[in-house]
C-alpha cells in the first residue's frame, strides 16, 4: 500500500489535503497542475491502473467516477464544463502505480491530448 506515492499520501506518510473523502476514495489537488483546476481522485484501494481492474471493481471505478463528478462541482467546473482523464502505463503516460482520475478545469482544454 506505502509503496506509492499516493500510498503514502493515503497513510499520512506525505501529506495532502484531501478536498474529499468517503470510505473508497479520496481527492486532492495536484502537485502540479496543468490547469487552474487539477484535483486527483484515487481509490483506498491499491489498485494500480486501470489495466488491473477486473469485474469485481466495476461498483468502485463507477464510484470513483462519480466523485469526479462531485469534486469538479463543488471546485465550480460544472458550467464550463471539465475533463476526467486516467493514463495507463508507459504510452498513457502513467507515473504513478495507484489508479487515479485526473479533473481538469478551469481553461479550455485541447483535443487531442499530446
Ligand atoms: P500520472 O502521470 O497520470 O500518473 O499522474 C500522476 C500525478 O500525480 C501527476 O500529475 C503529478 O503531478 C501528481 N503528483 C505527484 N506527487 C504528488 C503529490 N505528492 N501530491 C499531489 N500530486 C502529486
Amino acid at each position: 500500500m506505502t509503496d506509492t506515492i499516493f500510498g503514502k499520501i493515503l497513510c499520512g506518510e506525505i501529506p495532502a489535503d484531501f478536498v474529499y473523502e468517503d470510505e473508497h476514495a479520496v481527492a486532492f489537488a495536484d502537485i502540479d497542475p496543468k490547469a487552474p483546476v487539477h484535483l486527483l481522485v484515487i481509490p483506498r484501494e491499491p489498485l494500480p491502473s486501470l489495466k488491473d481492474a477486473v469485474q469485481e471493481d466495476c461498483a468502485l471505478l463507477g464510484h470513483l467516477l462519480h466523485v469526479c463528478k462531485v469534486v469538479a462541482e463543488e471546485a465550480g467546473l460544472d458550467e464550463g464544463g471539465y475533463r476526467v482523464v486516467t493514463n495507463i502505463g508507459e504510452d498513457g503516460g502513467q507515473s504513478v502505480a495507484h489508479l487515479h482520475f485526473h479533473v481538469l478545469g478551469g481553461r479550455t482544454m485541447q483535443w487531442p491530448p499530446g
